[in-house]
């Protein structure tokens, strides 16, 4: 083990209070108990196996909200995965959405001297012009290079609850060490890299394009800013502060209810990269938005892109296109 886990309670501790239900997108689409992560920890308790609750376990997109919410501080993100994990163990078949459990481990090599790294995962890669307007906007404000390994091979293996070979994740480690700055688009990657690389500075894309004010200073109240949910949760305290002040000073409203977990479209979960509509992620952006007198939307996952465009005739752009004239991208 590299790094050290703090510790948090097992399933053993779940009171079955029903708080982690508020912010679940899964909860709130479906209305079914025994799809949530109270449902899954009182099934546990009473003995249930994790074939017997294998469609909760394969529903849950791991948006890392119920840990935040729960009051019984229990490690629910730890334990979702560690389901998988288990639930893996005796399954004869797999949903569509797993990824091919022989996917390349392949790392892409090669260690850059910069003193910030982007780590942009799939979507920022596949879409260029994004990528580029993002990587100008970061060399304005430091040394700013694309990190050749990102790991997504790693994170969607771990998400999966698939085993990643250990030689694989030292290389990875080892190509981010000299950087001072990690910054990591994909929010899966965040609680992982806390723990292998304790007291590296770790910030999500939304954090480190804010901070400047050049970006912020263009959002307003009739804009609703999606914030990416992982790696949010996985940094929570620390960043209810940060987007509390950006709400402050620039009145935009955010996914971030009023204990202040971010309720997430789940795009770029597994299930939500295979097929956005029958994953929910349609469903729970028109959720977010209910309610609301917004005129755009700014994400920070570019997976949030399509799930807005097709629940809302408003224009829904990518935080990296904030300071451009056209705004469409
Ligand atoms: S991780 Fe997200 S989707 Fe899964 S149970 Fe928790 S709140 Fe629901
Ligand atoms: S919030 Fe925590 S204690 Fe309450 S039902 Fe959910 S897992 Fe159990």
């Amino acid at each position: 083990m590299i790094g050290k886990n703090k510790q948090r309670k097992g399933y053993e501790a779940c009171s079955g209070c029903g708080v982690c239900l508020l912010s679940c997108p899964v909860w709130h689409r479906t209305q079914t108990m025994s799809l949530t992560r109270k449902a899954r920890a009182k099934a546990i308790q009473g003995g249930a196996t994790y074939k017997e609750i294998a469609n909760s376990i394969d529903m849950c997109l791991l948006c890392g909200a119920c840990e935040t919410a729960c009051p019984e501080g229990i490690g629910l993100a730890d334990l979702n995965i560690h389901q998988r994990r288990e639930l893996n163990r005796s399954r004869t078949e797999y949903p569509f959405w797993y990824p091919d459990k022989k996917f390349a481990m392949d790392s892409h090599g090669g260690v850059s001297k910069a003193a910030a790294l982007l780590l942009a995962g799939e979507g920022l890669r596949a879409n260029q012009e994004v990528c580029e307007s993002v990587m100008g906007l970061l060399q304005q404000k430091a040394e700013t290079a694309l990190s050749r390994d990102d790991g997504q091979d790693i994170a969607r293996g771990m998400e999966a609850g698939l085993p990643v070979p250990q030689e694989r994740i030292e290389g990875f480690i080892s190509s981010l060490r000299p950087a001072r700055t990690l910054i990591v688009a994909e929010g899966w990657l965040h609680r992982p890299l806390r723990k292998w690389l304790p007291g590296k500075k770790i910030i999500g894309l939304g954090e480190s394009l804010l901070s400047s004010g050049y970006l912020s200073r263009r959002l307003g109240p009739e804009d609703l800013y999606v914030i990416e949910s992982r790696g949010y949760h996985a940094d929570h305290k620390r960043l209810v502060l940060f987007y509390d002040r950006l709400r402050r000073e620039t009145g935009c409203q955010t996914n971030l209810d009023l204990q202040r977990t971010a309720f997430s479209t789940g795009a770029s979960s597994l299930q939500g990269r295979k097929d956005i509509a029958a994953a929910g992620c349609i469903e729970n952006a028109k959720h977010i938005l209910r309610g609301r007198r917004v005129k755009r939307v700014v994400v920070e996952d570019l997976a949030d892109l399509e799930p807005f465009r097709r629940a809302a005739d408003i224009p829904v752009i990518h935080l990296g296109f904030l300071g451009s004239k056209e705004q469409t991208s």
